[in-house]
């Protein structure tokens, strides 16, 4: 078995290594490491969870030991779609290159730009941006990017998803043709294909086993959800949801919740919190300082609820996610697997559960025919059902019987004009309006000595 010591990196590298606890390199540290140590180009086929991170950080590092930066000139650069993903490549850098003094710059959306000149401007040994960011410096005229030595571009399906393609091709452009590229996909489209046959020489092409089902330690059910009432709908399914965190008692640490739309995001997280669920809301709408922040709580175990929209969690390495909830059907079968794949990470077992309204049935059977596998039916609680069950009219009251002094409290979820009618049905006048719908102007409720008073 090929060992870290086998792969001749620098000593310091190795110290750095043997400090954050890996004892032997992945596969596709085994496969890039070597082939990058050569000068050659690589071609990594893997994706996230897979360690390829580091399969290019390390030997980057090791190159970069050796030269000095010089002003306005980086030697490499680290291309990646999010800025998430660039801040963790970041994270990465420094954690390897904690023994050596290299110096690095961040170009993602809202880190100040005037702060990342300065340090460009001084010189730095690695530039990791976002491409958009990237070419607004070089648009600026603060950056050259003629002493590249080395590029890397990460996660280019993400790229091509993002509508990056442009931008990488030109970047590719302005950079020196001499220079050495490490390119790593998860998956290979024929628009991948093409950039890598234009712009690599040579690859070395190293695939790790994509997975094509989830890991065998994730235990996975769903359940198959319809409300009762159109309009409740989306409470009964939030309501669900916390009944199926509930459920799980202490076995829960730590979850992400996947919704399929941003709205969806930030009602769920809102209403999470509104029952006492400690959780944020994760979703490329949300500003860059606040997206980091809620990481880092997460990360750190000061937050237990991550509420999160597929692009913005895509790639996020979070390490012991006890578990998974769907709160939607992805629409792509195999963004079940990435969501999944969040949990049940390094041999830990991890729970996945799922919420299938009516209108997912056919994204949920493409999901199980994507994994080949019949994802258990949990039902939804008794309890629940009980609750949501449509109530029986109380019988009209006989005129003989008190009436009814104190005022129920009103339900906050009804509008003022239900509120209204609700009132003078308990009072026992039987007058309700009917036909008036939930939009009956609420001076229609009231009495005409009320109304003349009012
Ligand atoms: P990545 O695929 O780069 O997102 O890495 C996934 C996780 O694996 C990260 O938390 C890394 O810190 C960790 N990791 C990378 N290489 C190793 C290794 N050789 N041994 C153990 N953990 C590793």
């Amino acid at each position: 078995m090929t060992t870290f010591a086998d792969l001749e990196l620098n000593p310091k590298i190795l110290k750095a290594i043997t400090e954050a606890g890996y004892e032997t390199p992945t596969p596709i540290q085994t496969g890039a490491i070597p082939a990058a140590l050569k000068g050659k180009d690589v071609l990594g086929i893997a994706q996230t969870g897979t360690g390829k991170t580091a399969s290019f950080t390390l030997p980057m590092i090791h190159m970069l030991a050796r030269g000095r930066a010089r002003a306005r000139m980086p030697r490499s650069l680290v291309l990646c779609p999010t800025r998430e993903l660039a801040a963790q490549v970041a994270e990465n850098f420094d954690t390897y290159s904690k023994h050596l003094k290299l110096t690095k710059a961040l170009l993602i959306g809202g880190v100040s730009f005037k702060d990342q000149d300065a340090l460009i401007d001084k010189g730095v040994d690695v530039l990791i941006a976002t491409p958009g960011r990237l070419l607004d410096h070089f648009e600026r005229g603060k950056l050259l990017l003629t002493g590249v030595q080395v590029m890397v571009v990460d996660e280019a399906d993400r790229m091509l998803d993002m509508g990056f393609i442009p931008d990488i091709e030109r970047i590719f452009g302005l950079t020196p043709f001499t220079r050495q590229t490490l390119f790593f996909s998860a998956t290979m489209a024929p628009e991948i294909e093409r950039i890598t046959n234009t712009f690599l020489s040579a690859p070395e092409r190293i695939e790790v086993a994509r997975q094509a089902t989830a890991s065998e330690n994730i235990s996975q059910s769903v359940v198959m959800f319809k409300g009762t009432r159109k309009d409740r709908e989306g409470s009964q399914k939030r309501q669900l949801l916390r009944a199926m965190i509930d459920q799980e008692g202490d076995a829960l640490t730590n979850a992400i919740i996947f919704c399929n739309r941003k709205t969806d995001v930030d009602i769920c997280a809102k209403s999470l919190n509104k029952y006492g669920y400690q959780a944020a809301p994760i979703h490329g709408d949300l500003d860059q300082a606040q997206r980091m922040k809620t990481l880092d709580d997460y990360r750190e175990g000061r937050l237990k609820f991550l509420v999160a929209s597929d692009v913005a969690a895509r790639g996020l390495d979070i390490p012991s996610v006890s578990h998974v909830f769907n709160f939607d059907v992805p629409g792509h079968a195999e963004d079940y697997v990435h969501r999944i794949g969040r949990t049940g990470r390094a041999g830990r077992s991890g729970s996945a559960f799922m919420i299938c309204a009516k209108r997912d049935e056919k994204a949920f059977a493409a999901v199980e025919a994507l994994i080949q596998k019949e994802i258990t039916r949990l039902d939804i609680p008794a309890a629940l059902l009980e609750e949501w069950a449509p109530k029986k009219k109380p019988a009209r009251e006989k005129p003989s019987e008190p009436v009814q002094t104190s005022e129920p409290k009103p339900d906050p979820s009804e509008k003022p004009a239900q509120q209204n009618r609700r009132r003078r049905d308990r009072r026992g006048n039987d007058n309700t309006v009917v036909g008036m719908g939930d939009h009956m102007p609420s001076f229609i409720a009231l009495s005409f000595e009320e109304r003349r008073a009012s």
